[in-house]
This record gives structure tokens, C-alpha cells and sequence, in this order.
């Protein structure tokens, strides 16, 4: 069942990989199917670069295994919480990736240094409270904190960022990524004052409606 998605959601997973974003094993793609309302999402402990489609595990919203050869992410109370408290997000991602997750350890917002960040996330991507891993409270820490943007830190933990699809999440934990490295490495040198609001609004009106062929955004 739902093999296009499985063979995407496989490749969004290897991505990561390809990208930097992921080590061993941790970190996940999942995505909702807008028919069934099934989630296919990458199993547990399978290395990135050895997952094929078939590995895949379709779950259902409350996590339940519908297909898969093996346990689904450890994450996946997490997605499943996401998916049922956000009718309008069809993929997360989830990663640790190395320079955001600095800012998730100091329990610090990324703030908006450049006008990339500012175009494509509109503010400061935010910090959630802790939760213990693998539980609904992730899902729930990162619905309270989201808000209407598609990237959250989580406390001492990683990223989770969210999209109306698997790739536009994927995006969205790149741009995370390379916003927190600028942001890290310009704060090294002295204490850098974020972008002024009006600023950050303008950027980001620029690239909703100014740039490329249609209004697009990190994950949206
Ligand atoms: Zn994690």
C-alpha cells in the first residue's frame, strides 16, 4: 500500500543523511496520506543509508502499526500527535542536527540575523519546554510552540519542523540548519543585535509574494 509515498517519504529520509542533518540512526521523516489519513514514517533503527521503500512503516493516527517489517521511529507518538492536532501539516521532520541543537541545549530562540531566516521563517525560530522522548508530550510541546511557523527547537533535545508535505519539512529543517551555524558563528564574535521587526516583516512579505512564480514559504 501507498508505495509513491513510501518511495518518497524512503527518499526524504536518505536526504537527510545526505544533508548533514543526521548521524547512526536518529532522526526521521514521516508523511500523512491525504486519502487514507495513514502516516508513513521510517522505522526504528535502520541506518539511513540502507532504508528502501519497503522498509517503510505505515501507521495509523494513533500510532498503530498497519504495515512494515519492523517497529516504526520511536518518534512516531510524537508525528502522530502533530498530525492529529494540525489537520493542515502532512510531514515532519526530525533531527539533531549539530548547530540548532546548540541553541536547543542553551534553551535559546534562533534569532533572526539574516534576511534568509527572516524571509523564509517571519521570526525567531522558538524553544520548547522538555518533554521525554518518544511520548506525546513532544508532539505536544511542539504544537504549543510552532505556532504559525514550521520549525521549533526542542529543550536540550533536537529540531522538529513541520510542512504540508515531507520535502517542504525537509526544507525547513535545512534552512534551520544553516541559519543556526550563521547565527552561532556571527554570536562567537560579540553580541550581535536580531533584525528590527519591520525588517523581518518586510523579507518576509518580499518572499511570500515578491519571489519565484507563486507564494511558497519554509514549509507552507
Ligand atoms: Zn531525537
Amino acid at each position: 500500500m501507498l508505495e509513491q509515498l513510501k518511495a518518497e517519504v524512503c527518499q526524504a529520509n536518505r536526504d537527510l543523511l545526505a544533508h548533514g542533518l543526521v548521524v547512526g540512526t536518529s532522526g526521521n521523516v514521516s508523511q500523512r496520506d491525504g486519502h487514507s489519513g495513514l502516516v508513513v514514517i521510517k522505522p526504528s533503527g535502520v541506518a539511513f543509508d540502507a532504508l528502501r521503500p519497503e522498509d517503510m512503516s505505515v501507521v495509523d493516527l494513533q500510532g498503530n502499526v498497519v504495515e512494515g517489517p519492523y517497529k516504526p521511529s520511536v518518534d512516531t507518538a510524537s508525528h502522530v500527535y502533530v498530525y492529529r492536532a494540525r489537520p493542515d501539516v502532512h510531514g515532519v521532520v526530525h533531527t539533531h542536527s549539530p548547530y540548532a541543537t546548540t541553541f536547543a541545549i542553551r534553551g535559546e530562540p534562533i534569532p533572526v540575523l539574516t534576511t534568509t531566516h527572516a524571509s523564509l521563517f517571519g521570526g525567531p525560530i522558538p524553544i520548547s519546554g522538555y518533554a521525554v522522548i518518544g511520548e506525546e508530550e513532544v508532539g505536544r510541546e511542539i504544537v504549543a510552540h510552532v505556532g504559525d511557523g514550521t520549525s521549533v527547537l526542542l529543550r536540550s533535545h533536537g529540531v522538529f519542523t513541520i510542512g504540508t508535505d515531507a520535502q517542504r519539512a525537509l526544507r525547513a529543517a535545512l534552512y534551520t540548519e544553516e541559519c543556526a551555524e550563521a547565527a552561532h558563528l556571527a554570536m562567537l564574535r560579540g553580541y550581535v543585535e536580531p533584525m528590527a521587526p519591520d525588517v523581518v516583516r518586510a523579507s518576509r512579505e518580499w518572499y511570500l509574494y515578491g519571489y519565484g512564480q507563486q507564494p511558497v514559504g519554509a514549509g507552507s
